[in-house]
């Protein structure tokens, strides 16, 4: 049978083993985390009154069923620390808590190792003090993740206020791009919180509002009460109330108050994109991104590639696994 090593268990390498599986390869799956599921696995449900169509549901019962399917074999808590491709069939050197082994007549390779949210914590434009009150929209996901019947947060919130674009767009983060997923997931959390808040004001900081897969949505938002301000926050205390500053286009410097300020971080190429690529011959963009290509024939699938929402990670991985059994042998010897 042929084996496809597959670095990286979130929903992009669970996709892919889940579909190189159902094409007739052993899979190997190596997790770093103690977990598999990545970042989808923390995620909350986004409904209020109906389904806001957040994409979290598309991992309904993957990582479960990725555990009991008898040719995927994770491995937790695990690192490939070195990849050989010899004659036509790989060997890779993986490290965990069991010890270090070497796995050979590996035919193919995919890495799907995610992102990281925001590089350093810090911005160029933004200072930052006190954390109460403040979540960042991936602290939010997890609140929505352990949301009660009747409401999201421990006391109703008066005023919410998001911060579009934090770490994105800006060049001290190295990530002059739009994360594309933070405009999206950020109208997602405001619905539900007006669902179970009706009265609760919220106000987006914006430079640029990415245009939805329901281009209406920013008019529904306005209707809804939601203001816009554009631009960006210079200072945000932390405390009982949040305390935002920012210059304001005809008004000058402004204070406001808020209960709670999400800052909307965006997609960044993990920190270890650099270890990977070199462990596995693949080359990054000018971002830090891995490129597609790799000099040994390694493939690699999801955010690790480019900022995604889930339903693109989806497809993608779902690609990278029919172009790898395509290029496998039929009778399961590795790959030429
Ligand atoms: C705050 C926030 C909220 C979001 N909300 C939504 C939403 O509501 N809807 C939506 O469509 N999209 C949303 N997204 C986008 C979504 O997070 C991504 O589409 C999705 O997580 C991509 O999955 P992935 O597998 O590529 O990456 P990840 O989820 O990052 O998974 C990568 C996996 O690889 C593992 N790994 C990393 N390095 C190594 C290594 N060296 N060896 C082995 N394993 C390794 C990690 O531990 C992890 O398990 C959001 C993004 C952010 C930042
Ligand atoms: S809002 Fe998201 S998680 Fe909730 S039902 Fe809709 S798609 Fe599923
Ligand atoms: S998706 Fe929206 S918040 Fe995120 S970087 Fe792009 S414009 Fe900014």
């Amino acid at each position: 049978m042929n084996k496809v090593l597959v670095i990286g268990g979130g929903f992009a390498g669970c996709c892919a083993a889940s579909r190189l599986a159902e094409g007739g390869a052993e899979v190997l799956l190596v997790e770093s985390a103690s977990e598999i599921g990545g970042r989808v696995r923390k995620y909350g449900c986004k409904a209020g009154a109906k389904c806001n169509d957040c994409g979290v549901c598309l991992a309904g019962g993957l990582w479960a069923a990725i555990v009991k399917n008898p040719s995927v074999k994770v491995i937790t808590s695990a690192r490939v620390t070195d990849l050989r491709r010899e004659a036509c069939a790989y060997t890779a050197e993986i490290e965990s808590p069991a010890g270090c082994i070497g796995v050979g007549g590996i035919s193919s390779v995919l890495v799907s190792t995610g992102f990281d949210s925001m590089n350093e914590g810090r911005s160029a434009y933004l200072h930052l003090s006190g954390e109460t009150g403040v979540l960042t929209g991936t602290e939010l996901e997890t609140v929505m993740r352990g949301r009660g019947r009747d409401g999201i947060f421990a006391a109703p919130p008066g005023r919410v206020a998001f911060v579009q674009c934090f770490g994105s767009r800006d060049g001290h983060e190295r990530s002059n791009y739009c994360s594309r997923v933070c405009c999206s997931y950020s109208v997602r959390m405001t619905k539900a919180i007006k669902h179970y808040y009706p009265g609760c004001g919220v106000t987006f900081f914006y430079m640029e509002l990415q245009n939805t897969a329901n281009s209406d949505v920013w008019a529904e938002l306005a209707a809804m009460g939601v203001r816009f301000l554009k631009c960006r926050p210079l200072e945000i205390s932390g405390g009982r109330p949040v305390t935002v500053e920012y210059d304001a286009p005809a008004l000058g410097r402004m204070s406001e108050n808020f209960d709670v300020v999400v800052l909307s971080e965006g997609i960044h190429p993990s920190r270890e994109n650099w270890k990977i690529a070199e462990i596995c011959g693949l080359e990054q963009d000018k971002n830090g991104f891995l490129r597609a290509e790799s000099a040994i024939g390694v493939h690699v699938a999801g955010t690790a590639r480019r900022p995604m929402t889930i339903a693109e990670t989806r497809h993608d991985a779902v690609t990278a696994a029919a172009a790898i059994l395509s290029e496998l042998c039929p009778n399961g010897s590795a790959a030429g």
